[in-house]
């Protein structure tokens, strides 16, 4: 490699502190420390080393910390105590991690660490807290080198894919310095590879366990690397990593119509002064079902029936009959997932209705887990009645299960089925720029 012959050469292209730390390592190992400190959010846990501190650079040598830096000390994905790890490769990253420092760059480390400081002990006294900080010890003593780490324990600021470490990062802990975005790189094994085979060993090599931390690179826009082809361990093993995704923030257009079929209209115009309809919701939560209907069946008099506001399916049929009987139009927006739930509207409402519509909302998974993360963040803040707490995965995911999806040619009672899809639309630039990130 060209650059590496560049910087092991005798040249003053080394940085100063180098040298130094090189003829004093033992002194410096031994005496190195981490001073730890927590974000008065109580969401990012920053580490610095001591008496050797970080110093600001404009290029910033990022990485991810378990699975990209160390290992656990066996074939166990969890280390079990501080003693319990090792580097990901015996000499390369500690070299190529000395070289970089002498270069001038900025050793930063962006790790997840979700319920760090309130996880119960784990066997022999240890806390998943002190198995922590005492491998970042253990790799700062080895390494000898000033390193600033940053742990998010939240799971909606800081935690990668979300920008939260990298902002804070730049905006209060590197003196101001504008990074230098072509030098500067990050460095992750979670980069959303599939199951895969290395040359010459049969054991075929796990899928990655997400893909937070290529994901985490693009919205900083960081040039991204994994850490086999980084340390020069295997150079194919950026050959999976992803560039498409069937959800992808960054590119999601409107492009898609707001509904179909578009052969008949959203407002009906067949209807005679005494005729009423009702619009069962079927769509998983965060799909912009309410949005939906504030924007295009509230208009139109459409009487809201919610059952986050009125508790049970008994209440929800009961306010949906009393407004039907008074002549007006209703929505039922809950997920209503199975054929059997909308049964139940479907048999209390025929009697008093002209027709009977299913509106499917159609966002994906992915699309709905992005609106739920990104409402949360956004209506942080701002007052109990705007303020919209993150729903579990495990109900969207729940959702994803029951659904049965309508169908107007199968379903009885249903006499249309319109597919609504989602349309991305914003406060203003910044909740745009927010709702365009991975996260
Ligand atoms: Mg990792």
């Amino acid at each position: 490699m060209k650059r590496k012959a560049e910087s092991t050469a005798d040249t003053p292209r080394i940085h100063p502190m180098f040298s130094a730390a090189k003829t004093q390592q033992s002194d410096k190992s031994v005496n190195t420390t981490v001073n730890w400190t927590v974000s008065a959010d109580k969401g990012l846990l920053i580490g610095t080393t001591h008496p050797l501190a970080p110093f600001a650079s404009s290029k910033i040598a990022s990485f991810d910390f378990d699975g990209t830096i160390s290992l656990s000390g066996g074939s166990h994905v969890f280390s079990k105590s501080p003693d319990d790890w090792r580097f990901v490769h015996p000499s390369k990253v500690k070299a190529r991690l000395l070289e970089l420092h002498a270069e001038g760059f900025r050793i930063v480390i962006f790790s997840n660490q979700k319920g760090l400081l309130d996880s119960k002990k784990k066997g022999q006294g240890h806390t998943m807290e002190s198995i922590f900080k005492g491998k970042i010890l253990a790799v700062a003593r080895e390494l000898a080198i000033p390193m600033l780490i940053f742990a998010a324990l939240d799971d909606l600021e800081y935690r990668k894919p979300s920008m939260g470490m990298w902002e804070t990062f730049l905006s209060s802990h590197n003196e101001s310095i504008e990074p230098d975005m072509k030098a500067s790189f990050y460095v992750g094994d979670a980069a959303g590879r599939p199951e895969r085979t290395e040359r010459g060993v049969s054991k075929p090599i796990k899928k990655d366990h997400s893909d937070g931390d290529l994901k985490f690179a693009l919205n900083c826009n960081l040039p991204f690397h994994v850490p086999e082809t980084f340390f020069g361990i295997d150079m194919n093993g950026a050959a999976l990593v992803p560039e498409k995704w069937d959800f992808d923030p960054r590119s999601y257009s409107n492009g898609v119509p707001l509904f179909s079929p578009a052969s008949t209209p959203l407002i009906p115009e067949d209807f005679g002064p005494n005729d009423v309809e009702v619009i069962l919701f079927v769509g998983s939560p965060a799909s912009g079902k309410t949005s939906f209907y504030k924007k295009h069946l509230m208009p139109h008099g459409y009487v809201h029936i919610n059952q986050d506001t009125l508790r049970d399916r008994k209440k929800c049929i009961q306010a949906m009959l009393e407004a039907l009987k008074s002549g007006k139009h209703c929505v039922v927006d809950n997920t209503n997932p199975t054929v059997s739930v909308r049964a139940e509207y479907i048999a209390a409402a025929k009697p008093h209705v002209k027709r009977i519509r299913a509106f499917y909302f159609t966002a994906s998974e992915e699309l709905c887990e992005h609106n739920n993360r990104v409402r949360a963040k956004w209506t942080k803040g701002k007052g109990k009645e705007l303020q919209r707490e993150r729903i579990s995965s495990v109900v969207l995911k729940m959702f994803r299960k029951n659904l049965e999806i309508p169908d107007g040619s199968k379903e009885v009672g249903i006499e249309e089925v319109k597919r609504i899809n989602f349309l991305a639309e914003f406060e203003d630039d910044e909740h745009k720029r927010l709702w365009s990130q991975w996260h």
